[in-house]
C-alpha cells in the first residue's frame, strides 16, 4: 500500500539533496531576494487526510496561481460571456508575451497568460470598486480553502506595481483594442494584489480540492466549470512549458512565479508544491521535478 507520508518525505529529502534550485523571479524586487533553497509539498486526499513534507507552513505569494481562482470567480459571475474576450488555446509564448496580441487583435490566447488574466480581472472588476472585487475574490479563495487566515502581501503587490512595465504595456495594448472596460491602472492594481495573495502549500492543496472533485470539498463551483478549468490548467497552466509539464507530470497544474504549483489529480488528490527558484519557463524548478517524482511513484496521471 502507498505510504504517502514516507513518499513525500523522501521526495523532500531528494530535492534538498539534489540542490538544483534555479533562480527566484528577478523582475519583482521583493521576490528576487527570497532564498531559493526552500521546498514544501502538501497533498489532500479524497478521504480528507492531508500529508506534507518540507516547509509546509511557509507562506509565499501565489502569483499566477491566482489566475485559476480569478477564472473560477469570473465564470461564476459572467459564465461563458468571458469567452467572447479570451480564447482557450495554448499560446506557445512566455507568460508576459505581447507578440500574439497584435495578430490576434487584442484577444488573448487563454486566461492564464498575463494578457488573458488581465482581461479576466477586468471582467471580475466591472461595475465594482477594486476593494470590493478584491474582498469578494479573497472570500472565494478562503471559502475554497475553508481557512480565513489567507491575506494579501501589500509589499509584494506594491513592489510589482512599481516595476511591472510589461504588464502595464499589456493592459494599455488591450485597452487600445477595447478589450478592457475599466481604466488599465485600476485593473492592474487589482491584478497585482490578486497575485500577491499569500498561502502555504497546505492551504493551496486544500483550495484545489473542489477542482479535484474530492468528497466533502466546498461546493463553490459547478462540476462543468471544474472540468473546464482543469482542461485549461493542463493545456495552458505552465505557459510555453505546458507541454513539458504534461509530459513529465501528466496532471493539470498551474504555476506562479512565486514558485508555487497547484496540481489536480481528478477524484484522487489535490497537491500544493512550493520552491521559489524558477526554470527557464518561469515555473518552479525543484517544484516541477518534485511533481514528476510524485506522479512517477504514485502512478497518478490522467493518461
Ligand atoms: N504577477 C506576475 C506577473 O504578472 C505573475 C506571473 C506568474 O506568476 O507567472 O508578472
Amino acid at each position: 500500500m502507498l505510504d504517502l507520508q514516507a513518499l513525500l518525505t523522501s521526495i523532500s529529502d531528494r530535492i534538498y539533496h539534489e540542490a538544483d534550485w534555479g533562480q527566484p523571479a528577478q523582475y519583482i524586487p521583493d521576490l528576487a531576494e527570497i532564498e531559493p533553497a526552500q521546498f514544501a509539498i502538501s497533498v489532500c486526499m479524497a478521504d480528507g487526510a492531508t500529508y506534507s513534507a518540507g516547509l509546509a507552513n511557509q507562506r509565499f505569494t501565489i502569483q499566477s496561481i491566482s489566475k485559476v481562482f480569478a477564472l473560477i470567480a469570473t465564470l461564476g459571475r459572467i459564465g461563458d460571456q468571458l469567452w467572447a474576450r479570451v480564447d482557450r488555446e495554448p499560446s506557445g509564448t512566455a507568460f508576459d508575451s505581447i507578440v500574439l496580441l497584435e495578430s490576434d487583435k487584442g484577444h488573448p490566447r487563454n486566461p492564464f497568460v498575463n494578457a488573458g488574466a488581465i482581461v479576466t480581472t477586468d471582467a471580475l472588476l466591472s461595475g465594482r470598486e477594486p476593494k470590493l472585487a478584491l474582498a469578494e475574490f479573497l472570500h472565494l479563495v478562503r471559502a475554497m480553502t475553508e481557512d480565513d487566515d489567507i491575506h494579501i502581501n501589500g509589499a509584494v503587490a506594491r513592489s510589482e506595481q512599481e516595476t511591472g512595465a510589461r504588464n502595464k504595456a499589456l493592459a494599455h495594448y488591450l485597452a487600445s483594442y477595447e478589450n478592457l472596460f475599466n481604466p488599465p491602472d485600476l485593473v492592474l492594481g487589482t491584478y497585482f494584489h490578486q497575485c500577491a495573495i499569500e498561502m502555504t502549500t497546505i492551504q493551496l492543496a486544500r483550495a484545489g480540492r473542489v477542482l479535484a472533485g474530492l468528497k466533502g470539498s466546498p461546493r463553490v463551483m459547478s462540476l462543468n466549470h471544474a472540468r473546464r478549468v482543469n482542461a485549461l490548467m493542463m493545456t495552458c497552466g505552465h505557459y510555453d512549458g505546458s507541454g513539458d509539464f504534461a509530459f513529465r507530470v501528466g496532471l493539470p497544474g498551474k504555476s506562479g512565479v512565486g514558485g508555487g504549483i497547484l496540481i489536480i489529480a481528478p477524484n484522487v488528490a489535490s497537491i500544493g508544491i512550493w520552491s521559489p527558484g524558477l526554470n527557464f519557463y518561469g515555473n518552479s524548478n525543484a517544484g516541477t521535478r518534485a511533481a514528476a517524482y510524485l506522479t512517477q511513484e504514485t502512478g497518478w496521471s490522467v493518461f
